[in-house]
């Protein structure tokens, strides 16, 4: 039987109780991984990974999460920084907090989560990170210069990460989804909801599940063991 060769690596999901980090979760333990996941509000109900409280902006909190999965799993194989906030306004109502708390979350989240994991995985000469960004970050989007401003650096840092972790055995590549059917996106009015899907090829929004496909693809030792540095988009041709 063919296997992406996740059974028994240890993976660790930021922002894993919902939406797309929850598939990603699901996905992983289906695939054998031992997956551990955070959370800020509440964990998941029923699932059968590690949850852990922490919250992203806290490097301290981190620390604590990332030696705690190490304790109870074993060493971290993976790493998916998936955790995200909007705070959406056009650019001159955009307060000096909305922009504080999306690049608090969504940029200093990612180093506060690899900070303590980067290291041991080059020691060990094996690893896999994947970076949630998004369709925002690749090409804009109207009040969103916060959100996509983050979304560029997420792939800005991936790459240069790529670069200097392919000498120790460690990949480093980037999600950009399209608009995804989860909390973040029911937020959006039906009007403008329509107007997007229009806007679409594929006339629909994605499911987190094929989000969660092209992160355990990415994932992989064996489907992917030569991709690094790339941004794999999934979102039905809305950017190509
Ligand atoms: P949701 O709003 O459904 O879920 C967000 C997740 O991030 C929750 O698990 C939430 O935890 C967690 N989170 C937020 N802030 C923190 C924090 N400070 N510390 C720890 N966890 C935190 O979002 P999605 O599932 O839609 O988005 C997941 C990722 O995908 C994000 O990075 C988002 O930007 C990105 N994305 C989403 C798209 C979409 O269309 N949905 C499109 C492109 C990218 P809690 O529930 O505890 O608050």
């Amino acid at each position: 039987m063919v296997s992406l060769g996740l059974e028994g690596k240890v993976v660790l999901v930021t922002g894993g109780n919902r939406g797309i980090g929850a598939a990603i979760v699901s996905k992983l333990l289906e695939l054998g991984a031992k997956v551990a996941y955070t959370y800020r509000s509440a964990p998941a109900p029923d699932s059968s990974a590690l949850g852990i409280q922490a919250d992203v902006t806290d490097p301290v909190a981190m620390e604590k999460m990332a030696a705690q999965v190490e304790a109870e799993l074993g060493p971290v194989y993976g790493v998916v920084a998936n955790a995200g906030i909007n705070r959406d306004n056009f650019y001159p109502k955009l307060t000096t907090d909305d922009w504080d708390a999306v690049i608090d979350t969504n940029l200093k989240g990612i180093n506060n989560t690899l900070k303590p994991l980067i290291p041991k995985m080059y020691e060990r000469k094996e690893g896999a990170v994947v970076c949630i960004s998004s369709i925002s970050g690749d090409r804009g989007n109207i009040g969103q210069t916060n959100y996509a401003a983050t979304k560029a650096a997420a792939i800005g840092f991936t790459k240069a990460l790529a670069l200097e972790a392919a000498r120790y055995g460690v990949r480093a590549n980037a999600v950009a989804p399209g608009f995804i059917e989860t909390d973040m996106v029911k937020a959006i009015p039906d009007k403008v909801k329509e107007r997007i899907i229009a806007e679409i090829p594929a006339r629909r929004f994605g499911q987190p599940e094929e989000v969660a496909w092209a992160v355990a693809f990415l994932l992989s030792p064996t489907a992917s063991s030569y991709i690094t540095g790339e941004v794999l988009r999934v979102n039905g041709a809305h950017h190509t």
